[in-house]
C-alpha cells in the first residue's frame, strides 16, 4: 500500500492527494512554500515591538547580535514573546467566555435564549453566594451573570472559580503570587509589561504569563463552559458520527465552524425549522445536514449529537468535496485561505462575528438580540444555495466513524454511579474512579488536547499517544481537535475497550464507557480541572500529586500555549509534541522544562514522538503513584 504522507486519516488522505492532483492549494502547499521556516522565529529570537528593530538576536553565543537595540537580550525577547502567546491565548478564551455571560444576561424565559439547566444555574448561583429563595430563576441567572461579568474587570480580588481548586493548590499559587484578579486586567499587564523599556527580567515575564494563563483556565474558559452548559445543558452521553463521511449526497450539506455554542445552538434549531426544511424539498434536496468542524463540532455533538465533519486540518478539504453549501463561522481557527477555496465551489463562505471579518467571505452579522431569526436567515442562504450545486464536482469519501460523546463531569460521575455500592456509598461523585485508580486498576490519567498542525502528520501524534496511553490502562479524557481525531480513528466507540489494557478496558465495560472520554471543545478543558480538583480533594492531596498528565500532541495555536501553562500552573506535567519558539534562551527553557517543578509543582515536557512521549507520561505516572504510596504492581481486574 502505498505510505501515507498527509495524514494516518484515509478520508484526509485521499482528499489532500485529491486537491494535490487537481492543482488546488491547501495548507500543506503553503507549509511547502515556506521551506525552511526561518531560524530566528522558530527559536523565539526576534522581536518587532517597536519601530527602532525589528531585531533579532544570533543563536551563536559571542557571534553576531547579542542584544536588542534597546539593549534586550535573548532570554528578555523570548519571554517577552512567550508572554505574549499566552496574553493572545487567554484574550481568546475569555472573550468567548464573556460573550457566553452576555448572552446568558440577556436570557429571558419567552427568548431564543432560555435557561436550561436551573440545577447548575442554582449550584452556581449558591457557590457565588447568590440569594435563591423565593426568586425567579431569570433574576438568579442575570446577577450570576453580572457577577461572571465582573470577573473580567473588578478592581479588587482573586478570581472566584480559583477557589475550586484543593487548599493545596491555592498555597501554591498564594506563595508564587500567581492568584491571578481580574481577567482582562492580566492580559493587559502583560502587554503594558511587554512594551519596550518595560519588564526586562525573564524569569518574572513567565511569572506573569503563568498567572495570566490561570486567568483563562480558572477564568474565562471557565465560565464559557459553565454558562454554556446553563444556557445549552450538561452534556450526557450520546452517539455521533465523525470524519467528512458525515456529508449527504442528497442534502443540504451546512458545516459551522469556529467556537461559540451562541451561534451553533441557533444553527442547530434552524436547520430543524419546518419552513427551511420545506424550502430544502423545493431547491430538490432530501433535507438540512448539519455538522461541525473544530471546536464548534465539539460544543454542538457534546449536546446534540451534531454529526463531527473534521477538525482544524479538514476545513478546506471539506470545501473539496463538492458538497457543502455554507460554512459558517464566527471566531478563532477559521483559516483566511477558505476564501479564496470557496470561490472555485459552489459553498458560501459566510462568517457572522463582527470579530472575525474576512475579506472575500459573504457577511452576514448574527445578532443574538435576534438570534434564532438571524440563524434562519444564514441557513436560507446555505438552502438556497443548494441549486447551485456542481454535482460533476461531487465527492463524499465513505468514511466515517461511530464515537459516544458527551462526558461532562456530571456525566461521568452518573456513569461511575453504576459501580456504586449504594449500601456503603453515596452517588453522584468521582470515588470510584478515586478508588480505581488507587488500587492500581487503572495507573492513572492522561488529558490529551490541542489542534493540529503541518509540522506532525496530520492526527498521528493525537492517536498513537491515545493509543498507547490507554494499552497501559491509563485512562484518556480529550478536548478540541485532538478529540475529534480520536472519534474519526474510532477509539471513543465503546468497541475500542479492546484496545485497552485489561484493568482500563474492565472499569470501561463495568461503567460503560470508551477508554477516551469526549470531554468537549478547548474551552472545556476547564471540566479537567474541575475533575482533577474533585480527585483532588477527594484523595486529600494537591493535584500535582495526582497520577495525571497532560498533552498537546499537534498544538498550533495561542490558546494552545495558554491552556499549557495553566494545566502546568495549576500542577500537572504537559508533553508539547511540537517545540514551541523559546528554545534560543537557555534559561527560557530551564525554567519551563525543569525550574517550574519547583515553582507550581509540575513542568513542560517536549517530544515529538508519541510512542516515547506515552512512555514518559507512563513512568511519570507511575513516579506519583509511588509517591502517594499507591499500589505500583498493575493489578488484576
Ligand atoms: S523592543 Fe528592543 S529588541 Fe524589540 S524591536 Fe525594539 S529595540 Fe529591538
Ligand atoms: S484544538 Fe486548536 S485548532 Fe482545534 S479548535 Fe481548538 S485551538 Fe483551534
Amino acid at each position: 500500500m502505498e505510505e501515507k504522507i498527509y495524514s494516518i486519516d484515509p478520508v484526509t488522505e485521499e482528499l489532500a492527494r485529491k486537491a494535490e492532483k487537481e492543482g488546488i492549494e491547501t495548507l500543506w502547499d503553503r507549509k511547502k512554500v515556506m521551506k525552511t521556516p526561518c531560524g530566528f522565529g522558530e527559536q523565539g529570537l526576534c522581536c518587532r515591538i517597536c519601530a527602532m528593530g525589528p531585531c533579532r538576536i544570533s543563536p551563536t553565543e559571542g557571534k553576531g547580535a547579542q542584544k536588542g537595540i534597546c539593549g534586550a537580550t535573548a532570554d528578555v525577547i523570548i519571554a517577552r514573546n512567550l508572554a505574549r502567546m499566552i496574553a493572545a491565548g487567554t484574550a481568546t478564551h475569555s472573550d468567548h467566555g464573556r460573550d457566553i455571560a452576555h448572552v446568558l444576561h440577556m436570557a429571558k424565559r419567552d427568548g431564543n435564549y432560555k435557561i436550561t439547566d436551573e440545577k447548575k444555574l442554582l449550584n452556581l448561583a449558591k457557590e457565588w453566594e447568590v440569594e435563591i429563595e423565593n426568586r425567579d430563576i431569570y433574576d438568579i441567572a442575570h446577577e450570576v451573570a453580572e457577577i461572571a461579568l465582573n470577573e473580567f474587570g473588578k478592581p479588587f480580588g482573586t478570581l472566584r472559580f480559583l477557589e475550586r481548586a484543593p487548599e493545596q493548590r491555592k498555597s501554591v499559587w498564594e506563595k508564587n503570587d500567581i492568584r491571578t484578579g481580574a481577567i482582562d486586567k492580566e492580559i493587559a499587564t502583560i502587554m503594558h509589561s511587554t512594551h519596550i523599556g518595560c519588564c526586562a527580567d525573564a524569569k518574572d515575564l513567565v511569572h506573569k504569563g503563568m498567572r495570566a494563563s490561570l486567568a483563562d483556565g480558572w477564568g474565562g474558559s471557565m465560565i464559557g463552559t459553565e454558562f454554556s452548559d446553563i444556557l445549552f445543558g450538561v452534556p450526557v452521553p450520546r452517539e455521533t458520527e465523525a470524519n467528512l463521511g458525515v456529508l449527504e449526497e442528497d442534502q443540504v450539506n451546512i458545516i459551522v465552524h469556529g467556537h461559540e455554542p451562541s451561534l451553533s445552538e441557533m444553527m442547530v434549531l434552524a436547520a430543524e425549522d419546518p419552513e427551511l426544511l420545506q424550502l430544502a424539498k423545493e431547491v430538490g434536496a432530501k433535507g438540512i445536514n448539519l455538522s461541525g468542524m473544530c471546536c464548534t463540532a465539539n460544543e454542538v455533538t457534546m449536546r446534540h449529537g451534531v454529526k463531527i465533519a473534521g477538525n482544524l486540518n479538514q476545513q478546506e478539504l471539506a470545501v473539496l468535496t463538492g458538497a457543502v453549501e455554507a460554512i459558517i463561522v464566527d471566531v478563532q481557527c477559521i483559516f483566511p485561505a477558505l476564501a479564496p477555496l470557496t470561490k472555485c465551489y459552489h459553498t458560501k463562505f459566510i462568517t457572522t462575528s463582527p470579530k472575525a471579518k474576512i475579506t472575500g467571505a459573504t457577511h452576514m452579522e448574527f445578532e443574538e438580540e435576534k438570534a434564532l431569526q438571524s440563524a434562519k436567515e444564514i441557513v436560507r442562504e446555505a438552502v438556497l444555495n443548494f441549486k447551485n450545486r456542481d454535482t460533476k464536482k461531487v465527492f463524499i469519501p465513505k468514511t466515517k466513524s461511530h464515537a459516544v460523546v458527551g462526558y461532562s463531569v456530571e456525566a461521568i460521575k452518573s456513569q461511575l454511579d453504576r459501580v456504586v455500592n449504594s449500601q456503603l456509598d453515596e452517588g453522584g461523585t468521582l470515588k470510584p474512579l478515586a478508588d480505581c485508580i488507587a488500587s492500581g486498576v487503572i495507573r492513572g490519567a492522561a488529558g490529551v488536547v490541542g489542534c493540529n498542525n503541518p509540522k506532525v502528520k496530520h492526527d498521528y501524534g493525537h492517536v498513537e499517544l491515545m493509543k498507547e496511553l490507554i494499552k497501559n490502562d491509563v485512562i484518556v479524557v480529550t478536548t478540541g481537535c485532538a478529540a475529534q481525531a480520536a472519534a474519526k480513528a474510532g477509539l471513543m466507540s465503546k468497541e475500542a475497550r479492546k484496545l485497552a489494557g485489561k484493568g482500563l478496558a474492565k472499569v470501561c465495560e463495568l461503567v460503560d464507557i470508551p477508554p477516551v472520554l469526549h470531554m468537549g471543545s478547548c474551552v472545556d478543558i476547564s471540566r479537567i480541572l474541575v475533575l482533577v480538583s474533585e480527585l483532588a480533594k477527594l484523595l486529600k492531596v494537591d493535584i500535582s500529586d495526582l497520577p495525571v498528565v497532560g498533552a498537546a500532541p499537534e498544538w498550533m495555536s495561542e490558546k494552545a500555549i495558554a491552556i499549557g501553562t495553566y494545566v502546568v500552573t495549576s500542577g500537572i506535567d504537559t508533553w508539547l509534541g511540537v517545540v514551541p519558539p523559546v528554545t534560543g534562551s537557555d534559561i527560557i527553557v530551564d525554567i519551563l522544562t525543569n525550574k517550574a517543578e519547583d515553582i507550581v509543582g509540575a513542568k513542560f515536557h517536549v517530544e515529538p514522538d508519541p510512542h516515547k512521549a506515552a512512555q514518559q507520561m507512563i513512568e511519570r505516572i507511575e513516579e506519583k503513584r509511588e509517591a502517594l504510596g499507591l499500589a505500583t504492581e498493575a493489578v488484576e481486574a
